[in-house]
């Protein structure tokens, strides 16, 4: 797709409630485009009392329609449509999701619109798939689990993928015949608003998708808090994790879905068959939206052999990207979310360095001149395991590399005292790779690949404080629903 004009965008700044936009909070908070740093728009705040009307309206769109009590594949049919409506729409969306975040329009026209609506798609399939099992009873009862929605379930969303993410929740929630009351990031807010209006035109009947605007500690803590919530999922940092797993306790228990931080290792073997595709996955696997994903592999552990001629081809693969604006078509390096997270990140790399770190390449922030935050892809060597660099999920272009010697040193430094989202390992030899595959405590192993393919079966979670529960797959539609037990006693 081609690049775009951002003072030519506008945005629709409200909620999203009832099937219409709804104006209205406490206050409102400045958006900035990362590209550049340009305030354009303000976004309002929805306090305790809108929360409490979009959690109410969804309530009555899931009791009143017929959502819940259609024929599964009637749901399915709808749900097919809204995938097919996000799709059809790139030339707004892409741009919409493109201005505001840090995806480049090329990914989010080409990868995030597509994979947002083939998400959709899959959930679709499952809508008749599971309703329950018959139990194995006494000959004169019939036993059965009937699986049912749970009602309206709260979502929270992070920045780094706003739409993939959200179809990631609203998917197998709607499937399942919940409603679903959503809030983006206050710094990620508008194309989810887009989104949210496909469905209704689909025919997603009105409050069974509401989106929320505003920060977390008021908007996001008072939804989670909500009694007529009754589960949440959330993705984001595993500090705001366990203050929502907290929130959920204190407001009276509620299930919980959580996909949170990583510090996940990359793991590469001296005998892989071909360095320079080795070299490009794991660079790609720390430049993709800059790092800013939540199993970015941020630790490469490298055979000692290999080291220096490895991290010198890395340095030569950071060297090829192209950092820019989100709306220009040729960007390989996007920006940093917001200047406050490039220092953050910045401070993480030279207080590793003060440590003892050294920075082979990168290292510093780039100026385009324009207010943008755009950081080095950055290797750091000479680290060990208590330095800052290997202990805090980054969040950035920033790779850390240790070496070993052999297999069991490698499995040591693999295993992360608090992380476990994902682990990559590259090696010729099959029976190395599936010991490391056990023995990696992670919720996702990749085998001589690094990262996610469309195969939506397969879920995604973590280990450790990377989470509770999955998100994808058939687990992240059954997670969507609760069992109810019914004994039928027709002895005589
Ligand atoms: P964050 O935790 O700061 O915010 C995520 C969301 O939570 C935002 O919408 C925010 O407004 C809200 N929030 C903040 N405090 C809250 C509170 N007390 N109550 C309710 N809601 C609250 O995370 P972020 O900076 O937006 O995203 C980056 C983080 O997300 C990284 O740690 C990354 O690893 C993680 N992430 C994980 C996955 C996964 O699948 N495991 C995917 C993407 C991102």
């Amino acid at each position: 797709m081609q690049g775009f004009d951002p003072d030519r965008i506008s945005v629709r700044s409200a909620h999203f409630i009832g099937g219409r936009y709804v104006e209205g909070g406490s206050n409102t908070i400045d958006v900035k485009r990362p590209s550049d740093g340009v305030n354009y728009a303000g976004l309002p705040v929805a306090d305790a009392d809108l929360v409490d009307q979009a959690v109410q309206d969804s309530r009555n769109a899931f009791k009143n329609s017929d959502w819940a009590r259609c024929a599964p594949r009637e749901r399915a049919r709808i749900l097919r449509r809204w995938a097919d409506l996000i799709e059809a729409d790139v030339k707004t969306l892409a741009p919409l999701e493109a201005l505001g975040s840090t995806r480049p329009i090329r990914d989010a026209a080409g990868w995030d619109l597509p994979f947002t609506a083939e998400g959709i798609r899959f959930y679709a399939e499952w809508a008749d798939k599971i309703g329950g099992e018959v139990a194995s009873t006494r000959a004169d009862h019939l036993g059965m689990t009937i699986a049912e929605p749970y009602g309206v379930i709260g979502a929270v969303v992070p920045w780094n993928f706003p739409l993939v993410t959200t179809s990631w929740k609203v998917g197998p929630a709607l499937a399942a015949g919940n409603a679903m009351v959503l809030k983006p990031s206050e710094m990620t807010p508008f194309s989810v608003l887009r989104m949210a209006e496909l469905a209704v035109e689909a025919g997603v009947p009105k409050g069974i998708f509401n989106v929320v605007q505003g920060d977390g500690r008021t908007t996001g803590d008072a939804l989670c808090r909500h009694p007529g919530i009754a589960k949440v999922t959330f993705t984001g940092s595993t500090r705001t994790g366990a203050a929502i797993m907290a929130a959920c306790a204190e407001s009276g228990t509620k299930a919980v879905t959580l996909e949170l931080g990583g510090k996940s290792p990359q793991v590469v073997f001296a005998d892989v068959h071909d360095l320079e595709k080795t070299a490009r996955t794991v660079a790609r696997a720390i430049t993709t939206n800059a790092g800013q994903v939540c199993v970015a592999g941020s630790r490469l552990i490298v055979q000692k052999s290999i080291a220096d001629q490895f991290v010198e081809r890395l340095s030569a693969i950071f060297a090829e990207l192209k950092p820019g604006s989100t709306w220009e078509p040729e960007t390989t390096l996007c920006p940093i979310i917001s200047s406050r997270e490039m220092e953050r990140i910045d401070g993480i790399v030279q207080r590793t360095a003060a440590q003892g770190g050294r920075i082979v390449t990168g290292g510093q922030g780039i100026s385009m001149g324009n207010g943008g935050a755009f950081y080095q892809p950055t290797i750091l060597t000479d680290v060990d395991q208590h330095m800052e660099a290997i202990r805090n999920e980054i969040f950035g272009p920033v790779i850390s590399v240790q070496t070993f010697d052999d297999e069991a040193q490698a499995l040591a430094l693999a295993d992360h005292p608090d992380y476990g989202l994902a682990a990559g390992v590259h090696t010729a030899d099959i029976g190395r790779a599936l010991r490391l595959a056990r023995g990696i405590e992670a919720g996702t192993v990749w085998i001589n690949r690094y990262g996610r393919t469309a195969d939506f079966v397969i879920p995604t979670g973590g280990y450790k404080r990377s989470g509770i529960g999955k998100d994808l797959g058939r687990q992240a539609y059954e997670a969507n629903l609760r069992t109810k037990s019914v004994l039928v006693d027709f002895s005589e």
